[in-house]
């Protein structure tokens, strides 16, 4: 017999063209993907869940998350990118045991989950053993989300940039034949790789070759503040590595060119608008990825900084954009004073989160819209709220409004993983606990380390002495 579900009288924003926003509808799921979407369906035989006030619509999809930073929460959150490269990355990272890269992940993903991400890229390069990587992959699969394990080896590959000597860890290997042998789980497998700008010529080439090699999808930092004005993705072009299975992370100080030769690729982006604000990466590339014909996708990028919820990330995404195209129209002596239509749209940005992500993971034929076919990987949020009523505007509730304690229900596969606004698989206290310990454990064994007692003993979270061998 079936296992069907039917998701009842809500406001449905499909994301699916052909669908488009349903004031009132409802969604039938069977066996775990969604078979019809309508305003009214007749159907017997199934458990109902009541949408009644709630805006149904397809969960949000990550593309970019070093999700094992999870348990270091907000310490960045005053940091430039040269103190989260010494502090955090090359720095906290290296007292890391596996069961603390589990923790984070477990932690990042079901806090992912938790907020209406159903599908999450772990950008993993903390990776010093086999272990850690196990650990990573296990975290992610215990916390019930799709996600992709996207394998960023560890710091050997990632101190000493730029000029690094390293090749990608060989180990991708192994995991790619123990785990992902199937890419048809909830968690499937990528390879996060340096952008030119970090490493030689030899070692890009190298990296690239290993993705080739193991039949993986590309991630790849480029546009990255000052090092990525170094035109990585015109030296890409000239070795032939620019392709439809590649994400570009940031790409906020590429050159207007290099953005047109990732469009002419069918290459994907990524755009992880609140820290590179804050890090000093450049301006969200949002706008002028648009001009090249490119519908970018969001990322959290780092939890040390910013908030792990898609909704937050909206609002500084569409709210940069809008700022940027107001000054520059602004500057050209204009206004939309003769009532055209501002450029950029809630809409939009809810796409970006959802289905143009599927797209940067490979994975929009089976999720990011509400469509007959796909898996059901489905959110609903209160509307019943003060700070949500009355209903005007789904899309401009979603983007302006909503929050992660407004999502009520969340479904991956069909499946009930949130229900009532409580997780089913998870008890946050243990998860919570986990991560504390890993946050103790690695301020214990790292005590005699200049960079606590910067961080720590002089209490204002801030590194202030690089090490020698962090040269970016
Ligand atoms: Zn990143």
């Amino acid at each position: 017999m079936l296992n069907r579900l039917l998701i009842r009288g809500g406001t449905v924003l499909s994301i699916d063209p052909a669908i488009g926003e349903l004031e009132q509808g409802d969604v039938l799921i069977e066996d775990g993907r969604i078979v019809a979407v309508a305003p009214s369906i007749e159907a017997e035989d199934c458990e109902v869940i009541d949408a009644t006030d709630r805006i149904v619509m397809p969960g949000f999809v990550d593309t970019h998350r070093h999700t094992w930073q999870a348990p270091w929460r907000n310490i960045a959150s005053d940091w430039s990118l040269f103190h989260y490269l010494w502090g955090m990355h090359t720095g906290l990272s290296k007292y890391y045991r596996p069961q603390d890269t589990y923790n984070g992940n477990l932690l990042g993903t079901v806090e992912a989950l938790d907020s209406g991400i159903t599908t999450l890229l772990d950008w993993s390069h903390n990776l010093a053993t086999p272990d850690h990587a196990d650990g990573a992959v296990a975290g992610l699969r215990d916390s019930g989300s799709r996600a992709v394990f996207a394998h960023g080896s560890g710091n050997q590959q990632w101190g000493s940039v730029p000029g690094n000597t390293v090749n990608h860890s060989d180990d991708a290997r192994r995991v790619r034949d123990q785990y992902f042998s199937s890419q048809d789980g909830l968690v499937t497998m990528a390879l996060a790789i340096r952008g030119p700008q970090f490493t030689t010529e030899d070692v890009a080439r190298h990296d690239w070759a290993l993705a080739r090699d193991l039949d993986l999808r590309v991630t790849v930092h480029v546009g990255d503040g000052e090092l990525g004005k170094t035109r990585p993705i015109e030296w890409m072009q000239r070795e032939g590595l620019l392709d439809d299975r590649t994400t570009y992370v940031h790409c906020c100080t590429l050159a207007d060119d290099e953005l047109q030769m990732i469009a002419d690729t069918g290459g994907t982006a990524s755009v992880a608008a609140d820290v590179e604000l804050q890090m000093g990466h450049g301006w969200p590339a949002t706008g002028r990825l648009l001009q090249v014909g490119i519908r970018p996708s969001l990322s959290i990028d780092v939890c040390t900084s910013t908030g792990g919820h898609m909704f937050g990330l909206m609002r500084t995404a569409l709210g940069t954009q809008r700022g940027l195209d107001n000054a520059a129209l602004s500057a050209a002596g204009g206004s939309l004073a003769g009532g055209e239509p501002i450029p950029l749209t809630c809409r939009d940005i809810i796409e970006f989160a959802t289905i143009e992500g599927a797209r940067a993971c490979g994975l929009d034929r089976e999720v990011g819209s509400l469509t007959p076919g796909k898996q059901a990987d489905i959110i609903l949020v209160r509307t019943d709220t003060l700070g949500m009523s009355p209903l005007n505007n789904a899309t401009g509730a979603i983007v302006y409004n909503a929050h992660p304690g407004l999502v009520e229900t969340v479904l991956v596969a069909g499946r009930v993983v949130k229900r009532d606004g409580v997780l089913v698989d998870h008890d946050p206290k243990k998860i919570i606990a986990l991560a504390e310990e890993t946050r103790d454990h690695v301020l214990v064994s790292a005590a005699d380390d200049p960079l606590i007692d910067d961080v720590v003993l002089h209490g204002t979270w801030t590194p202030r002495t690089p090490p020698a061998a962090v040269s970016a």
